[in-house]
């Protein structure tokens, strides 16, 4: 499986354009030891490298088209298929949330291209029938084909075609809360355990065998036994690196909502990811979905520091890898 991370911070991106944070002042100014990072997005495909194949997006980001025009692999190759001049190695996508940095891309893949989108019930519902913008997807048939999954249970992804990709998806339920543009009627409606998931893909032609394994975790609120069994049997972790500290946005513009109750583990103190994963030892771990507040995105300072020495990567824009 190759996995390319085309955008690696959380929702406003780094700067965000209407933040002026130490950390966006200072990137903006050119005195920051970082880097700039678009709202997290991640392409997954089975085919090997040199080779052109199918690649399925996890969410589809506010930054998405200049996202694929930055990777060669998702640029159309006219004349190999019999689509013509309009077509994309880019055959599906598969939502996480209904978060409008997750979500909003897919407005962007709107130009008549068939696609196939994975998501529960409940997120399909809030999309397609409560913002008619989505309609746009499937002005044609053979457009956007929606097609549902439940948490826990695995699906293969496949082209809009019905062709299987080799890949495999399995979606954790994590997080009971929808996003608050979903009206509280509406809400009351769907079901909880559908509201934001972590997705676990994994590179298999057939049950029996087993394959590499890529866990991807943008919005985690609470890790418990289960989850440290999950990621201990994944090979690579990308993991929620939102926030520092609980109450770093409190601290830093003088109110909001702590982490956690924005559905994110913050990385420091005796309950963060940085301490509750410190003894997972098979997977490659790797954060992402960083907030431009982090503190951990300046590498000079203790924090970057800190992440590093316990094994632990900060994913940038463009990276790369196979397992
Ligand atoms: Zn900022």
């Amino acid at each position: 499986m190759r996995v390319k991370i085309l955008g690696s911070a959380a929702g406003g991106g780094f700067p965000q354009w209407n933040c002026a944070c130490g950390n966006c002042r200072g990137l903006r100014s050119g005195t920051f030891r970082g880097k700039a990072r678009s709202q997290t997005q991640v392409a997954i495909s089975a085919t090997s490298k040199n080779d052109a194949g199918s690649w399925y997006l996890l969410g589809a980001s506010p930054d998405l088209r200049a996202q694929i025009e930055a990777t060669p692999e998702l640029h159309p190759q006219p004349g190999k298929e019999k689509e013509g001049i309009r077509q994309s190695p880019i055959a599906g996508a598969v939502l996480a949330n209904a978060d409008i940095d997750h979500v909003l891309g897919l407005l962007l893949l709107r130009e008549l291209q068939p696609l196939r989108v994975y998501a529960t019930d409940s997120i399909r519902r809030i999309l397609c029938e409560d913002n008619s913008m989505f309609g746009m997807l499937q002005r044609v048939p053979g457009q956007a084909t929606w097609t549902s999954f439940e948490p826990g249970i695995a699906f293969p992804l496949e082209n809009p075609g019905g062709e299987n990709s080799g890949l495999r998806c399995r979606a954790l339920s994590l997080g009971t809360h929808y996003p608050a543009y979903v009206s509280p009627r509406r809400q009351s409606e769907l079901r909880f355990g559908e509201a934001s998931l972590g997705l676990i893909v994994e590179a298999k032609m057939v049950e029996s065998s087993s394959g590499k394994r890529l866990a991807y975790m943008p919005a985690v609120p609470q890790i418990d036994n289960a989850l440290l069994q999950e990621f201990e049997s994944a090979d690579v972790l990308l993991f929620d690196g939102t926030f520092w500290s609980d109450d770093e946005l409190i601290r830093i513009q003088g109110s909001g909502q702590t982490a956690l109750q924005m559905g994110h583990v913050p990385v420091s103190s005796a309950e963060g990811s940085l301490s509750r994963l410190a003894g997972l030892r098979h997977p490659r771990k790797i954060y992402l979905h960083i907030n431009n507040t982090n503190p951990m995105l300046n590498e000079a300072g203790p924090e970057y520091a800190q992440v590093r020495e316990a094994g632990w990567e900060i994913a940038e824009d463009g990276w790369e890898f196979e397992l």
